[in-house]
């Protein structure tokens, strides 16, 4: 009996094997080498190719998968992920959104929920989307019973899916491959879904602190020029460690990033002022800061584009260099996604 129990927690999958899960379940990445796990449909369900870090440990929903790529073997336990805190319900909407009919049509909306018909249509060009993305857009659908901003009902599926068994990095990965237009909203909830790599370190040694330190210090220098805002009372020094000198109200201004020292494993923000705020996470309000390098960089674009334009020759087409600076535009804003993420990961 012991020894069956064993058998079946210690599984060795080999490669294209089909895993059929009643529950959600977890695994352990035997050799630390990428996993690629495909759904019933042979579409990318789970790949930590994408990811910086190793991950060792990973949760599966219920449901039915391939493995591509990776070694791994089944836990005892599902990996726990901590749950975001919510807020209180908005409202209470009559119906059960769970229990929609689900369903494909034409729908410019992507997708849309009918609360006096009890159905969610997806738009048909979704049949063939990753999983976990429209698992996200159908618990945020979900999520409207309760509430009515849709930052928070990003949150709630978030949630959702954390406890379905998903991992932080397909949620992530969702967010990201939604529209461009709601970027504010992705950062919120990427923010929130701290410490995003896929497994908790027991035993963290010298060399990953190191490493996680050059993380932080090479990010740093991307938020340099935007601007800071409280989200909780935040504390101004005259030099790191030193005097303090005020704390600024949640709401106001805390100024602008000048540049950035690293003091004792911490790192400080220098403001243009001269003063200092020790960087903690959640301290600040990041959707402020992101908008402010976005507004920024657009200047900063702008100029160049001014100055490309005067020297232009005749042999050379304006398209040409227009182009390029919108490939810059989104190179900058995916940079600035992945900057935060780095950043609250510290
Ligand atoms: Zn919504």
């Amino acid at each position: 009996m012991l020894r069956g129990v064993a058998n079946n927690f210690c599984k060795i999958m080999k490669r294209n094997q089909r895993l059929v899960l009643k529950d959600k379940t977890g695994f352990r990445n035997i050799n630390g080498t990428p996993v690629v796990i495909l759904d019933s449909r042979g579409v990318i369900f789970y790949d930590t190719r994408v990811l910086e870090d190793i991950v060792w440990e990973f949760n599966l929903p219920a449901g039915e998968y391939y493995l591509e790529r990776g070694k791994i073997s089944e836990m005892a336990e599902p990996v726990q992920y901590d749950l975001m805190p919510m807020p209180k319900p908005e409202r209470n909407r009559q119906g059960d959104p769970t229990l929609f009919k689900i369903q494909f049509a034409n729908n410019p909306n992507k997708c849309t929920i009918d609360w006096k018909k009890r159905s969610i249509t997806f738009d048909e060009s979704m049949r063939d989307w990753p999983l976990p993305t429209m698992v996200f857009i159908l618990y945020h659908e979900h999520a409207h019973k309760y509430y009515e901003t849709e930052a928070i009902c990003d949150r709630y599926a978030a949630n959702k899916m954390l406890d379905a068994g998903y991992n932080q990095s397909q949620i992530g990965e969702a967010i990201l491959s939604l529209s461009d237009k709601q970027y504010p909203r992705k950062e919120y909830l990427i923010e929130s879904l701290l410490g995003s790599a896929d497994h908790y370190d027991e035993c963290i040694n010298e060399d990953t602190e190191y490493a996680d330190a050059q993380n932080v210090s090479g990010s740093a220098d991307k938020f340099v020029g935007g601007q800071l805002i409280a989200k909780y009372p935040v504390t101004v020094y005259s030099s790191p460690n030193g005097n303090v000198i005020k704390t600024v109200k949640p709401g106001d201004v805390v100024g602008f990033i000048y540049s950035w020292v690293e003091r004792d494993g911490k790192i400080f923000w220098q403001l243009q002022d001269n003063s200092f705020v020790e960087h903690k996470s959640g301290v600040f309000d990041t959707d402020a800061l992101a908008q402010s390098l976005i507004a920024l960089e657009r200047e900063r674009e702008a100029k160049i584009k001014a100055a490309a334009e005067e020297r232009i020759e005749n042999n050379k087409p304006l398209a040409a260099i227009t182009n390029i600076m919108d490939t810059l535009k989104w190179v900058f804003i995916a940079g600035a996604i992945i900057a935060v993420v780095k950043l609250v990961k510290s």
